[in-house]
């Protein structure tokens, strides 16, 4: 049986990398899957990519930091779809590594708000739908850097741990609503957002392939977890990190 049939998940980020991933297995489970993403025409193609494969989605251009954007997209699931019972919070960029005193307020709000603040904007916009199913799951995309500095620079070692914390209140708080959530807490991933850093610098990738794994991740083992922690597979978790590292956090 597949695992989130009658489920509707609202994925962001949902264009590129994990988020694309994320949105093709659960609609291969069963999910129908509202992809939503800054770049309306990537968040197209993988609302199109799930439709040829027989799933169901619809897709929304939305920067997740714009309330009324995510008004707007939560709205076009609704109409299509009727509800939400899942919730993936996974936009996210990573650009720099400035320490603190190199890093200005433009690059702070940025990436605090793509990587933070957006989890506030779009889960309170899409909760109440999932309170209202009557339950359901809301996953976030954290990162390594949620628990060690070193993997990113100050804003985004903050914004990583702060969607930790975020998490963590929000498994407590809507436990009696029948809401769990979870983050996954990923090491080096091969995605949009990785693969210019090492095709720019290769020796980065051989350093980041030298975990125990000896790989970096594919977007496909993040989808796998994200899958595991959105079905009935993982009732018993609530408010943790997932880490998925390849090792990484071990060396
Ligand atoms: P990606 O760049 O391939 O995909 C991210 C997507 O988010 C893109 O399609 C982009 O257009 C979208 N996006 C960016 N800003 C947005 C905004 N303001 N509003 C809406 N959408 C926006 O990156 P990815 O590697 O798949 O990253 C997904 C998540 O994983 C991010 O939160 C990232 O921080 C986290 N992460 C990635 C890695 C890695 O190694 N790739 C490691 C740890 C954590």
């Amino acid at each position: 049986t597949l695992k989130l049939a009658g489920r509707t998940a609202f994925v962001t980020g949902a264009g590129s990398g994990m988020g694309r991933a994320i949105s093709r297995r659960f609609a291969a489970e069963g999910a129908n899957v509202v992809a939503v993403d800054l770049n309306a025409e990537t968040a197209a193609e993988t609302a199109a990519a799930i439709n040829a494969e027989g799933g169901a989605s619809v897709s929304a251009g939305a920067d997740v930091r714009d309330r009324e954007q995510v008004a707007a997209a939560v709205q076009v699931g609704l109409d299509a779809f009727g509800g939400y019972t899942t919730l993936v919070n996974n936009a996210g960029i990573f650009d720099n590594q400035a320490p603190l005193l190199e890093t200005d307020d433009a690059l702070w709000e940025r990436v605090i708000g793509v990587n933070l603040l957006s989890a506030y904007v779009v889960t309170k916009a899409v909760l109440p739908h999932i309170i209202a199913a009557g339950g359901g799951t809301v996953i976030s995309t954290a990162s390594v850097a949620s628990f060690v500095a070193g993997s990113g620079g100050a804003a985004y070692t903050t914004s990583k741990h702060g969607i930790l914390g975020f998490t963590k209140q929000l498994a407590l708080d809507y436990a009696p609503h029948n809401v769990r959530a979870n983050a996954i807490c990923p090491g080096a991933i091969d995605t949009g957002l990785t693969r210019p850093f090492w095709e720019a610098d290769p020796a980065s990738l051989e350093l980041f392939s030298a975990v125990p794994a000896k790989r970096v991740g594919e977007a496909d083992d993040i989808a796998r977890l994200a899958l595991f922690l959105a079905s009935d597979d993982s009732s018993f978790i609530y408010g943790t990190g997932v880490v998925i590292d390849g090792g990484f956090l071990l060396t």
